[in-house]
C-alpha cells in the first residue's frame, strides 16, 4: 500500500491518494482545497483511480470533490447520515465566512459490513458517529492479510479527539466510537487523522488526554 497526502490552509485539512503498488488502483480520500496535489499524485504515479471516499462531509474535507471527480471520472462514496451536511456545504462555507461552490451529488453510500476493493486491497468501512452522524473510519489493508491502516476523519486525532459541537455532533457518541470500534484495532495499527500527523491506535490509547 502507498500513500501520499497533502494539505492547504485555511483548514490544513488531510487528503489522501492510497494505492495498490501491485495494480496502481487508487482511491482518494477526502479532497479539499489541496485537491490539485492529490490529482497530480494520481497522474505522476501513474495510478488508475477507482473511487473518492469521504469520511465525512465537513466542508474542509468535500470542497475538493467536484474537482476531482471532474479531473478523475470516478464514483463519490459518503455515509448516508451525512448527506444533509454535504447538501449544506454552501451555508456551512458561509458559517465560516468563506464562499463555497455546491459539489456533485453523492453517487453510492457505504453499507457497513460490505467492504470495497481496489486493486489487491479492502476498505472497511466503520461507522463512527460523534463527530457528525455519518463519520466512517476507512480501515485499508492488503485482502491477504489483517493489518489495517485507519483514516479515520476527524474522529481521533494525535493527542486529541474531535470537536462535537457543530450539527449531529454528540460527545457520548464519540467516545464510544473510538473505544468501540477504533480501539479495537491493535496497538500498531496506523492512523491517518483529518488534521495533524499520523499516529497509532497504540499511542493514543496509552497517551491521549482526552481519552482517560
Ligand atoms: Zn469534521
Ligand atoms: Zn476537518
Amino acid at each position: 500500500m502507498m500513500i501520499a497526502s497533502a494539505a492547504v490552509p485555511p483548514f490544513m485539512k488531510n487528503g489522501f491518494v492510497v494505492s495498490c503498488e501491485e495494480t496502481r488502483e487508487a482511491v482518494i480520500i477526502d479532497p479539499g482545497d489541496e485537491v490539485d496535489a492529490l490529482v497530480a499524485e494520481v497522474a505522476s504515479g501513474g495510478l488508475e483511480p477507482r473511487a473518492i471516499l469521504l469520511t465525512h462531509a465537513h466542508l474542509d474535507h468535500i470542497t475538493g470533490v467536484k474537482r476531482a471527480k471532474d479531473a478523475l471520472r470516478v464514483p463519490v462514496w459518503l455515509h448516508r447520515a451525512d448527506l444533509f451536511l454535504y447538501e449544506d456545504v454552501v451555508e456551512q462555507g458561509r458559517m465560516f465566512g468563506l464562499r463555497v461552490e455546491a459539489q456533485p451529488a453523492p453517487d453510492a453510500f457505504y453499507e457497513p459490513g460490505t467492504p470495497l476493493t481496489f486493486g489487491n486491497h479492502v476498505v472497511d468501512i466503520r461507522h463512527t458517529p460523534g463527530h457528525c452522524p455519518g463519520g466512517v473510519c476507512l480501515a485499508i489493508g492488503h485482502r491477504d492479510g489483517q493489518r489495517r491502516e485507519l483514516f479515520v476523519g476527524d474522529t481521533l486525532f494525535a493527542g486529541s479527539i474531535g470537536r462535537t459541537d457543530l450539527p449531529g455532533g454528540d460527545l457520548g457518541t464519540l467516545l464510544a466510537s473510538i473505544h468501540d470500534v477504533l480501539f479495537r484495532y491493535p496497538d500498531d495499527s496506523v492512523v491517518h487523522a483529518g488534521h495533524g500527523p499520523d499516529t497509532t491506535i497504540g499511542a493514543e490509547r496509552r497517551s491521549n488526554p482526552f481519552l482517560r
